[in-house]
């Protein structure tokens, strides 16, 4: 028998099973045209994101900021130059997201398949 001291080990049927929401999306195609990256899914959904408002979005820590230790978010203010909406290129991550690399240089937003179709069905 195990002795754990005094704490106490919740195990329940939640921990066991890590689901990754979006896998069972698969993108088909992506590409940029014009100002918007183009993007279609095996299960037909089709989404056309303009740049800017992907890169608004970025999903990454720097862009969203980060829990502090009592869980507050505290937005971090983002300069965007000239270049920040420009898409240089993306890649495929892990076969659930895009890791679009910016014209400034930032590349560390990487942006679910699940979040992507959330972003192309928010009203204009
Ligand atoms: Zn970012």
């Amino acid at each position: 028998m195990a002795i754990f001291g005094n704490a106490t080990y919740r195990v329940d049927g939640e921990l066991g099973c890590v689901h990754f929401p979006g896998m069972s999306l698969t993108l088909v195609n992506a590409a940029v045209i014009g100002n918007e990256l183009a993007l279609s899914f095996a299960d037909g959904f089709e989404a056309y994101l303009a740049l800017p408002l992907l890169r608004r979005a970025c999903p990454c820590a720097a862009c969203q900021g980060e829990p502090d230790a009592l869980g507050r978010v505290v937005r971090p203010k983002v300069e965007h130059g000239p270049k920040a909406f420009e898409l240089v290129k993306f890649e495929q991550v892990g076969g659930y997201a895009i890791q679009p690399t910016w014209g400034d240089g930032h590349a560390t937003g990487i942006y679910a398949y699940t979040y992507l179709q959330k972003l192309a069905k928010l009203p204009v």
